[in-house]
């Protein structure tokens, strides 16, 4: 009974001492008040303190040496969900684009290069060619000049002008609404069908980037590399009408928090549902630094982000 009293006020004690070094970090109180029931894992917001220890899956995941049953991972991965949308209410697209057909050659030019390089791209190249009909008339030379900063600049003035003819020719000059026929187009696989689909034309759809993987992969949603099982695994776990945005912000995740070489595990704010928790940097001040974009106080990649977005615009190409 002592010892279990003595057990009882070193937890108290250690726990205080953790919620008083996350307030003095944050500059927020998160201390739980007198009398207040603790719950699992309170929301917490980029920055504020990941547990001390390895979480191993910690709250609502796995038991150390019992594996996670299938429901309670499922579970878990909801109330990550959950959380993100707290953590980035204003998940977007990083592509700038007004129609559906710049979302397609935007998407289209940002294989191998960042989002950012793209919107630095695209105002000139819709300058020039705004409309399909425009682009499939293009000369490959010019096209391939305003294009070459997002690289592989020469296959992907191929694929710009074929899909840019086949819309012309075959769909009416219109960008089709279907993953069938998108797919059909020069240069368009699933992922970037899905990213069409998701953002141009409202139907749910699970966009299986690398930041995506990675991080699905991380939290034991599925472990699979094949881009198409990841997809089938996950949208298994959450209803359609979560698969669009849960795509944007699993992505802003892996880009501001979750990064592929040094996560910044220390500012997660999702540390405590996370079984990879500990791979990268845990210290809360140094993992506070490798916070990116809006988090870290830098310009995102979108010249022109939605009217939510709380960070700075990225500036135009050649500006910095
Ligand atoms: S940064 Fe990534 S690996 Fe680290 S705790 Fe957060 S989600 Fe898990």
């Amino acid at each position: 009974m002592g010892e279990q009293s003595a057990g009882r006020r070193k937890k108290a004690a250690d726990d205080s001492g953790r919620a008083r070094g996350a307030s003095e970090r944050t500059g927020r109180n998160t201390a739980p008040k007198a009398g207040a029931r603790r719950t699992a894992a309170p929301v917490k917001k980029p920055g504020d303190a990941a547990p001390a220890k390895k979480a191993g899956g910690a709250a609502s995941a796995k038991k150390p040496g019992k594996p996670e049953t299938h429901l309670a991972m499922v579970r878990r991965a909801r109330r990550i969900n959950r959380e993100l949308a707290e953590i980035y209410p204003y998940a977007h697209p990083e592509l700038d684009f007004r129609n559906p057909f710049e979302l397609l050659v935007a998407t289209v030019l940002s294989a191998q290069t960042t989002d950012l390089r793209v919107n630095q791209t695209t105002p000139a190249l819709f300058a020039a060619y705004p409309t399909p009909e425009d682009m499939a008339a293009a000369v490959p030379e010019e096209l391939e000049a305003i294009i070459r900063p997002t690289g592989f600049f020469r296959a992907k003035a191929r694929s710009l002008i074929g899909l840019s003819a086949s819309l012309r020719d075959d769909f009416g000059g219109e960008v089709p609404g279907r993953l069938d026929a998108l797919v059909t187009l020069p240069g368009v696989g699933r992922k970037t069908a899905n990213v069409v689909l998701g953002n141009a034309f409202g139907v749910p759809g699970i966009t299986v980037d690398t930041h995506f993987g990675r991080l699905v992969r991380r939290w034991k949603w599925t472990v699979q590399e094949d881009p198409v099982k990841v997809e089938a695994d996950v949208a298994a776990i959450f209803p359609k009408s979560e698969w669009t945005m849960l795509s944007h912000r699993v992505v802003f995740h892996g880009r501001r928090i979750c990064h592929a070489r040094r996560p910044a595990c220390g500012a997660c704010p999702i540390a405590p549902l996370c079984p990879a928790y500990g791979e990268g940097e845990t210290d809360p001040e140094k993992a506070g630094k490798l916070l990116k974009y809006e988090l870290g106080g830098y310009p995102g990649q979108r010249l022109s982000p939605p009217p939510d977005y709380p960070g700075r615009p990225a500036p135009p190409l050649g500006t910095a």
